[in-house]
């Protein structure tokens, strides 16, 4: 054990990587994730080589191109809140922006060998809805899966959001699973034996108009009816949880004390190596690139390392789930959207809720290394998978939040990045089955809210699956309901 450090900022050690490197994390971005090295101030300047060098001199090094710099990506310095809020955002067009700098090349991650030839359960997406899913399976004694990655883990939106999670939504189903889900991770480190930093600071959404105020008391109503304790407040009452915030122009406020704020990473690994532990073939740097189909069934899923023949197959891939459907002449409604967050440096804790602003779509937590992490959704910004960050971004989010705290002008933003909302025309997920494919199910369309929802809609999809008893949730939300005008529009969206 050596606590030499690699990296500084962050105080990561050899100990620490070797730990990574031992679980199967070989690349320079999953390091990155499991240990938080090069997310500090220095953003990997100071670490990078050194990390670099200690895999190459590992037991098993990667190859050469699997050892790239991962830097540089804006804000390329740590640039301060209000020089990002003076910008001229009317000069700053929508859409474009700087795609993420991996740090390899995916051809030098993929492994040799090919991928098993059959299993009971492909399940296509190793982000936290098909990793959730097959742990479940696993939980109901089905071990005999696949789940295939094109990329590390983390690489979707599942390693790329803010990690809020609420019961405050607008429709039951929604509620019923949020309300389930933050139950299942209070056990999640318990379970899986990984922290997950959940940390219960309550939801406080803020409504600057009548018409937001409306759609807060309206969803409140709701909550009570199901038994979650969102209160109306005021603009005095919301200001008591947030002593350090300005409020002005805030006509009324939701507040729930039981939601909160999770460190989504952990999450993924807890899930990942629980399945691996017992079996389930979890195969990152695994594209899927076609199907064979067969008397109204998929009778083999097709990827760059060999073909899988199988019994169920059940789309998972998040954002790409359109283009992958398209692949077996499935056409899906969902619109990949990006949406854009950053982190500043770490500040004593001052901010114990998640705060949002419906109107703007502005939301921010402080995390517990002290950062402030927010988004805001861009009504400008154009449909298409887009993983690039702006300075529009930084401008508009740093305008927004220094409006309700002008004293963070001065904080810096150390990390920006971008991620794929999964938009459907209802906002709502899309599962269960597929007409005229029959063994082909649905678990995408999660637009901003997926990673609250996976751990209970992963418990109910297994559950389904493996009894074959029937659950009203797989037929609401079946992909038939939008040919057959059966909409189930949510409201409480942020951004
Ligand atoms: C900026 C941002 C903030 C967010 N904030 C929150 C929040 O606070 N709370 C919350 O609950 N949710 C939030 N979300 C939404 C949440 O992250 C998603 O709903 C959730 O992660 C979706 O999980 P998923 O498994 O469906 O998709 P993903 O995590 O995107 O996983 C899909 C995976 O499929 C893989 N894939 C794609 N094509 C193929 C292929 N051909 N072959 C093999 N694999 C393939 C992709 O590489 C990807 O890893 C946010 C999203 C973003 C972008």
């Amino acid at each position: 054990m050596t606590k030499a450090l690699l990296c500084p900022c962050e105080d990561v050690t050899v100990t620490e990587v070797d730990h990574c490197i031992a679980q199967g994390y070989r690349d320079i971005e999953s390091i990155k994730r499991f240990t938080g090295f090069g997310t500090g101030m220095c953003q990997g300047k100071q670490c990078m080589n050194a990390v670099a060098r200690h895999l190459a001199s590992s037991a098993q090094p990667p190859k050469p191109e699997a050892l790239l710099a991962f830097t540089p990506r804006p804000p390329f310095v740590p640039t301060e809140m209000r020089q990002w809020a003076s910008l001229d955002v009317s000069q700053l067009a929508p859409g474009g922006g700087v795609p993420p700098a991996l740090g390899f090349t995916e051809a030098a991650l993929k492994p040799v060998a090919p991928v098993k030839p059959k299993a009971k359960v492909v399940i296509i997406g190793g982000g936290i809805m098909g990793l959730a899913l097959a742990w479940n399976l696993t939980q109901r004694g089905e071990t005999d899966v696949v789940v295939l990655e094109k990329g590390y883990l983390c690489a979707g939106a599942s390693g790329r959001n803010g990690g809020g999670v609420r019961m405050q939504w607008g429709t039951p189903s929604l509620i019923h699973l949020a309300r389930r889900s933050i139950d299942l991770m209070e056990r999640f480190a318990r379970d899986m034996k990984i922290n997950v930093w959940l940390r219960r600071g309550g939801y406080l959404f803020l409504a600057k108009s009548d018409a937001i105020v409306q759609r807060l008391e309206r969803s409140a109503a709701l909550h009570n009816q199901h038994g979650v304790p969102t209160q109306l407040l005021t603009a005095d009452g919301a200001q008591e949880h947030v002593p350090d915030l300005s409020l002005t122009g805030v006509k009324a406020a939701a507040w729930n004390p039981k939601d909160g704020v999770i460190f989504p990473w952990a999450f993924l690994w807890g899930y990942a190596q629980a399945c691996q532990k017992v079996g389930v073939a979890v195969e990152t740097f695994t594209k899927v690139v076609g199907f064979e189909l067969g008397q109204g069934r998929i009778t083999k899923v097709l990827t760059d390392r060999g073909e899988i023949a199988c019994d169920q197959v059940v789309l998972a891939a998040g954002a790409w789930s359109p283009s992958v459907a398209s692949l077996c002449g499935v056409d899906l409604p969902n619109e990949p959207h990006r949406h854009e967050i950053c982190s500043t440096e770490p500040l004593k804790p001052f901010l114990g809720p998640l705060v949002s602003v419906l109107d703007s779509g502005l939301y921010f937590s402080q995390s517990m290394r002290g950062e402030i992490v927010g988004g805001m959704g861009d009504p400008k910004e154009p449909a298409g998978m887009n993983l690039g960050s702006t300075s529009r971004f930084l401008a508009r989010y740093s305008r927004a939040l220094l409006e309700l705290s002008p004293r963070l002008g001065q904080v810096k933003i150390l990390r920006q990045w971008a991620g794929p909302y999964d938009v459907t025309p209802d906002n709502s997920p899309i599962l269960g089955r597929t007409k005229g494919l029959s063994n082909l199910l649905h678990l995408h369309g999660f637009v901003g809210h997926g990673f609250m929802m996976a751990p209970a809609v992963a418990e109910r999809m297994a559950a389904w699956m493996a009894t074959g008893q029937s659950d009203e949730l797989f037929e609401r939300f079946e992909l038939s309901r939008f040919a057959e005008g059966r909409l189930e529009r949510e409201d409480m969206i942020i951004g």
